[in-house]
């Protein structure tokens, strides 16, 4: 597989350390809120990376941390915890929110077919791990104590800014929020290890250190975790294009200090879901997330669709005219693949290894999706039986994560079974509250909807329409 390593700056053939085995890490969500659909872009591209590596043949071993505690409002350091942010605007504890948006956030995963990972580590069990690492960097003259904290000294480095090729709008952002300095830092570039002093004294969780009461930073937290699961050699790195600076930057300054030798080989980006006003961004406090869709009636792996339509390293804009489109073609799809006759065998080998190189040949070009979407259209189109079309989507679908067959067989079994509804006034509400969704009138059909729950009526969206029960 060639992929694009931001670390070089150019598509490399991908070599893990250990041949048939990748140690791969993800940065996970800050668990103070919901994540939003860009967040999700991020993972499922990570997913389908993962999925991918997996059909080519390696073992993996995925690690992802949850953040609960260190990531401030700014990237750079300054500004309150976002955990903090997030308790205070739910009057509950750090600890609740932090148990609260985890499980969203992995609920949001099950429905966009997003596997877990074989490791999910929170921050906030690792605080030895951190406490070793920043002991041994201070040891090393990597590291100052400053005003009651434990700073990053970046000018021990020959190179600090290893991903350079950035827009300036991601090098932005950890200064974008962060107005106030910080005149403990004898660099502006140099990054708090551990917090004792801040100008938030009602940070919640804090442990005991060599250096006082405090807190880790952020980026300590992921190299920390990602020594301890994975070891001194990591294979991928993955994130969103966001992370790139000052986080992934941060995190291979103190890893590399630390090990004392290269760290990771690969850094896997995902660029951003925008908006038409720019980055979806949790602090904007207004985002989509995966209940708001499935509340105005979208399937969540429509979205899943929409985005492996793009590639991974192109900022992606969200319109709902383009969600709608994904939508149909899904829909679409499925239906086509319903219309596949399992008996019409038998599976043509030769054929069906024929359409799986195509698709192949497609993700070992750094992960391009939508070619691999264009081999998936390729095989309903192929001159071959319909047993072979459906052994090649099954396949193909171990990477997509489209739940194809699956969706493809209730459909099938759907339309065999006999008509449902059969009330002539709640079909024609049913159909009234369809064609308020398609012009967009969500509150016309959110009334309807309701009107016909208080009438003992349950009502499923589903990507081939409305149907309803009697509950
Ligand atoms: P956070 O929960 O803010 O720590 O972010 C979780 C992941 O989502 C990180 O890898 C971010 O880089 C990524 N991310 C944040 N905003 C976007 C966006 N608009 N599009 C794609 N990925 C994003
Ligand atoms: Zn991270």
């Amino acid at each position: 597989m060639y992929i694009y390593n931001s670390a070089s700056h150019k598509k490399e053939e991908f070599i893990p350390n250990t041949a048939g085995h990748v140690n791969m890490y993800t940065c996970g969500p800050t668990v103070y809120h919901y994540a939003h659909i860009g967040n999700l872009r991020s993972y499922i591209m990570e997913d389908v990376l993962e999925k991918f590596l997996r059909y080519e043949g390696y073992d993996v071993k995925r690690v992802m941390n949850i953040t609960d505690v260190g990531h401030l409002s700014s990237d750079g350091d300054t500004g309150e915890d976002k955990m903090l942010k997030g308790a205070k605007r739910e009057h509950k504890s750090v600890m609740d929110i932090a148990r609260f948006y985890t499980d969203a956030f992995f609920d949001d995963c099950r429905k966009l077919n997003i596997k877990k990972p074989e490791v999910v580590e929170p921050a906030t069990n690792c605080i030895g791990e951190y406490i070793k690492i920043i002991e041994r960097l201070l040891e090393k003259g990597y590291a100052y104590q400053a005003g009651g904290n434990i700073y990053f000294d970046t000018s021990k480095l020959d190179k600090y800014y290893v991903f350079n090729d950035h827009d300036s709008d991601d090098l932005a952002v950890g200064v974008r929020e962060g107005v106030e300095e910080d005149s403990n830092k004898r660099s502006k570039a140099d990054f708090v290890l551990w917090f004792t002093k801040s100008k938030f004294d009602d940070q919640e969780l804090k442990w005991d250190s060599p250096w006082g009461v405090g807190y880790p930073g952020w980026h300590i937290e992921c190299s920390g975790i990602s020594i301890k699961h994975l070891g001194e050699q990591l294979d991928i790195h993955c994130g969103g294009i966001d992370n790139a600076f000052p986080h992934h930057t941060n995190e291979i300054a103190q890893s590399e200090a630390y090990l004392g030798h290269k760290w990771c080989n690969y850094w896997f980006h995902v660029h951003h879901l925008n908006t038409s006003t720019g980055k979806m961004s949790k602090s904007k406090g207004e985002f989509l997330t995966v209940s708001l869709l499935e509340d105005k009636g979208y399937d969540p792996l429509a979205y899943r669709f929409f985005c492996l339509q793009s590639h991974y390293r192109k900022s992606l804009v969200f319109s709902w005219e383009n969600l709608d489109n994904a939508a149909a073609a899904y829909s679409k799809l499925i239906s086509r693949i319903a219309a596949l006759d399992p008996n019409d065998g038998p599976v043509d080998d030769d054929v069906l290894e024929q359409l799986k190189k195509a698709f192949i040949d497609a993700l070992d070009n750094d992960l391009n999706t939508s070619m691999a979407v264009t081999a998936l259209y390729d095989v309903l189109k192929a001159k071959c039986s319909d047993a072979t079309r459906l052994a090649a989507v099954a396949s193909f679908d171990e990477v997509l994560g489209l739940s194809l067959i699956e969706k493809a067989e209730a459909l099938r079994a759907k339309s065999s079974a006999p008509a449902a509804g059969g009330d002539p006034e709640i079909d024609a509400l049913v159909a009234e509250r369809a064609a308020a969704k398609k012009a967009r009138d969500f509150a016309t059909a959110d009334r309807i909807r309701d009107e016909l729950k208080a009438r003992g009526i349950e009502l499923t969206d589903t990507p081939q329409g409305t149907t309803w029960k009697r509950v």
